[in-house]
């Protein structure tokens, strides 16, 4: 460690302001476009090259300069939020925290204020706390976790994959997302096994009804593999480095859009049509087989059914400008809104309790729909595929 790397140097820098936040894009993986940043702190000493947070972090926990710093950066975090949503709406800022600020619930008492000031709202800002932090404090910080959920501010597990989590904690904590750590994701391409540890957990995201994210993406094989294996967002080199706030506002405006596999993004469009309709016919299931102890849960299975809020209708809404020339796009939004009202009233007859003949027609009727979408996919598939315009 350099000898400048001292306590009472952090401190003066923290007094002195020369700690910047920086923002590393996040792209959606469903679309490919920019859906916010993580704010990386910078502290930009002197002249020289600015000292990486992995040196200076555990410096401020030791000393006891946490606190301090992390009220600090909230507040840039928040000012910076403001200055983002002028330039564009919709994208989030999410922040590192450390245990230590979960458990003295600096945390959800500043974004309480910001909230109540009217300074953000909650899809403005995000939280990561990493996975070892999470499960090696899980009494000490469940609290502030679980109101900051219930403000409504999504919780990334960071880092997951290096922390042992067990599945039954992890649920008990209220994370909204999962971000794969980059080792993992970088080390994707040397084995078969790293590719499958990938790949099983985004589908444990799935299953838990989160989010997955993937970090470290540093290449356009990765981005595309991610892609097309339902992964949903993805930040790292590939995509762009952390900026200073004014090269990311400056990005922003340029409205910034990688396209990455088209086809990738056609194939988990069906997929999660498929995944939509096997947990409509799980609820039957378990009604017929007579589980009906898991009824609840599995009825209670959030099966995203809508253009706003399923990753299907993402996938739709923000592909226009890239599909809208083809066909086979352009007639999928009418059978797919009717779909969706499909499982609606499916659902609601399944909890009326309708019985086995009325719930076949229903379902017939959804297949039929079902059917004609899948095939549209295909041939936008193959449309894509054939079309010498486009490039992967
Ligand atoms: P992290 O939260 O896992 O942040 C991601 C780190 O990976 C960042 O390093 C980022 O610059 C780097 N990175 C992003 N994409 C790529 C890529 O494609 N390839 C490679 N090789 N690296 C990539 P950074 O900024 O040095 O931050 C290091 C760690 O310091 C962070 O790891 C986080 O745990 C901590 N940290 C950063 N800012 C804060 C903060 O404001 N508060 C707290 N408590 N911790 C922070
Ligand atoms: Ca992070
Ligand atoms: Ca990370």
């Amino acid at each position: 460690m350099s000898s400048e790397l001292t306590e009472k140097a952090l401190e003066q820098a923290i007094a002195d302001d020369e700690l910047e936040l920086y923002y590393q894009p996040k792209v959606s993986l469903l679309h490919g476009k920019l859906v916010g940043a993580e704010a990386l702190v910078r502290w930009n000493h002197g002249k020289r090259q600015a000292i990486a947070p992995d040196l200076f972090i555990p410096l401020a926990e030791r000393a006891g300069l946490l606190h301090d710093l992390t009220i600090q950066l909230l507040d840039k975090a928040v000012k910076a939020c403001g200055k983002i949503n002028t330039a564009k709406a919709g994208l989030a800022v999410s922040m590192n925290v450390a245990p230590d600020d979960l458990e003295s619930h600096t945390i959800s008492k500043l974004i309480r204020q910001y909230l109540e000031q009217g300074a953000i709202t909650a899809n403005d800002l995000q939280i990561e706390v990493t996975e070892s932090a999470a499960m090696g404090n899980f009494e000490r910080i469940h609290d502030d976790l679980q109101q900051l959920a219930n403000m409504g501010i999504k919780v990334l597990m960071d880092d997951f994959g290096t922390g042992h989590s067990s599945i039954d904690r992890l649920s008990q904590l209220p994370f909204t997302s999962l971000k794969l750590d980059q080792g993992v994701v970088r080390r994707m391409g040397t084995s078969l096994q790293n590719l499958n540890v990938v790949k099983s957990s985004i589908s444990m995201a799935r299953e838990l009804r989160m989010t997955s994210v993937a970090e470290g993406v540093e290449s356009s094989g990765a981005y595309n593999f991610l892609t097309a294996n339902g992964c949903e967002e993805a930040q790292g080199f590939f995509i762009a480095r952390p900026m200073a706030l004014d090269t990311y506002l400056a990005f922003v405006a340029e409205e910034p859009y990688l396209a990455g596999s088209p086809i990738g993004r056609v194939h988990q469009a069906v997929y999660n049509l498929m995944y939509f309709r096997k947990c409509l016919l799980d609820a039957a299931f378990c009604r017929k087989v007579d589980m009906n102890d898991l009824l609840p849960s599995v009825m209670q299975a959030d099966i995203d059914h809508s253009m706003e809020h399923s990753r299907f209708g993402a996938w739709m809404i923000n592909s226009k400008e890239q599909l809208e020339g083809y066909q086979p796009y352009r007639e999928l939004e009418r059978p797919v809104k009717q779909l969706f009202e499909q499982g609606d009233v499916f659902m609601e007859q399944l909890h009326a309790g309708a019985d086995d003949a009325h719930l076949n027609e229903l379902i017939s009727s959804f297949d039929e729909q079902f059917g004609y979408i899948s095939q549209l996919l295909r041939e936008l598939e193959r449309a894509l595929l054939l079309d010498t315009k486009q490039h992967f």
